[in-house]
């Protein structure tokens, strides 16, 4: 069981209403399809969301198949987020 909780280092999913400079939601959560990983916090709306800072971590992962995955946190220091085959993809997501 990972003690630590992953930071989100980089995101670069502009229309998200989090992304500030950088994701300013507390804690997001990374879920997605069948096929591939993506940050299920993300949101395109018309409200500003988040703090007034970037700090965003990992608060839960549902990708129990990733080798980072443990206990349904996230046992990676630094996820990037960012477009792949959706919008706001887990780049750092890596099935087992
Ligand atoms: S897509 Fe996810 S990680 Fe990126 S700013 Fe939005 S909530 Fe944060």
């Amino acid at each position: 069981m990972t003690t630590e909780v992953a930071s989100v280092s980089d995101c670069s999913v502009h229309s998200c209403s989090f992304n500030h400079d950088g994701c300013t939601a507390f804690a997001i959560t990374v879920g997605g399809s069948r096929d591939h990983a993506s940050c299920s916090t993300f949101i395109d709306t018309s409200a500003t969301g988040g703090l007034p800072m970037v700090l965003a971590h990992v608060g839960a992962c549902q990708r129990t198949e990733c080798s980072f995955n443990s206990h349904l946190m996230c046992g990676k220091t630094d996820v990037k987020i960012g477009s792949g085959a959706d919008t706001a993809d887990c780049l750092s997501y890596q099935p087992q």
